[in-house]
């Protein structure tokens, strides 16, 4: 299992999602791309690029530079701290109406804002729908349980 960062530890999402088996909120993303810029530098990747096919196109100063932003805004908070995406409809609606977790609202079943999140925000609507009336904490406890 991947190192968890302490501000992620026993975070969850209105939506489900359990920020330490998120890749944005474990730090893995941020990581990689951090990881990448440095393998990029110590072989020399730029160098000897051009000698495959359609690497004399690529441009390696914006690809460092965005792997840098990467590396430092794509460690997510979680969004009790305040991460994700903010304009998330699912987090914004279930604070306007004072859930923590979707699964407490009447209008799960049909509710709509999880389309955008495809198959996975079916997923994640199900599993709600299955946790009802359970706690944030009995949820995390019964899936650190199955693993
Ligand atoms: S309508 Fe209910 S289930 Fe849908 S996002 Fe808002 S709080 Fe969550």
């Amino acid at each position: 299992m991947h190192w968890v960062p302490m501000h992620i530890k026993g975070q969850m999402g209105p939506c489900g999602i359990i920020c330490a088996d998120c890749d944005l909120g474990n730090g893995m993303v941020a990581e990689t791309a951090k990881r990448l810029k440095g393998y990029l530098t110590l072989y020399g990747v730029e160098e000897w690029a051009r000698l495959l096919p359609g690497g004399d196109e690529i441009d390696f100063k914006a690809l460092n530079k965005a792997l840098s932003w990467l590396a430092e805004y794509m460690g997510c908070q979680g969004c009790e701290r305040g991460g994700g995406p903010p304009d998330c409809p699912i987090r914004l609606c279930a604070r306007e109406h004072g859930y923590e977790l979707c699964s407490k609202c009447p209008e799960l079943e049909g509710c709509t804002k999880f389309n955008w999140l495809g198959e996975y925000g079916v997923q994640l609507r199900g599993k709600l729908l299955e946790a009802r009336g359970k706690s944030k904490e009995e949820l995390l406890r019964g899936l650190q349980g199955e693993r």
